[in-house]
């Protein structure tokens, strides 16, 4: 599912940013964020709590578009992005796999273990928004830090 997300994010963004070949720009990393983290912190919500409940669902949503936000942009506001090789430690393939085993491990150990706290959810949000904005610079010609 994330791969489809993935592809129908990176090809709407193209449309929407005729830049993303070097730089997508701030706005294509929050929607981009926003689209391909919601949806899998839903899910989580959904799947693994015992008590569900929509209010709290509602409220979890709410509050990761605040964390998406800012974990989508974040990279760029550590490393500006004034030119195409802005990207280093931040944006590099150690800090992608990093993010990923750690949002992997949030998404199957740390969420289902404590069910019912908004706070980890909160976390896992700010990472998949992270997530999001490596993953979208990485499918731009300059890529990440460290392929070349
Ligand atoms: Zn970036």
């Amino acid at each position: 599912m994330s791969a489809v997300l993935l592809l129908f994010i990176y090809d709407s963004a193209h449309y929407i940013d005729k830049r993303l070949t070097l730089m997508p720009r701030r706005l294509t990393h929050i929607v981009g964020g926003l689209v391909f983290s919601l949806p899998i912190v839903g899910v989580s919500y959904w799947g693994f709590s015992e008590n569900f409940d929509y209010l709290q669902l509602t409220l979890v949503l709410a509050i990761s578009v605040v964390c998406i936000f800012i974990g989508s942009i974040l990279p760029d506001l550590i490393e500006r992005p004034t030119n195409p090789d802005h990207r280093k430690f931040f944006h590099s393939w150690f800090m992608l796999s990093a993010f990923f085993i750690v949002s992997f491990v949030m998404c199957f150990v740390v969420v289902p273990a404590y069910d019912q706290k908004v706070f980890i959810y909160l976390i896992f949000a700010f990472l998949l928004g992270y997530l999001s904005h490596l993953l979208l610079d990485a499918t731009t010609k300059k890529g990440l830090k460290g392929k070349g």
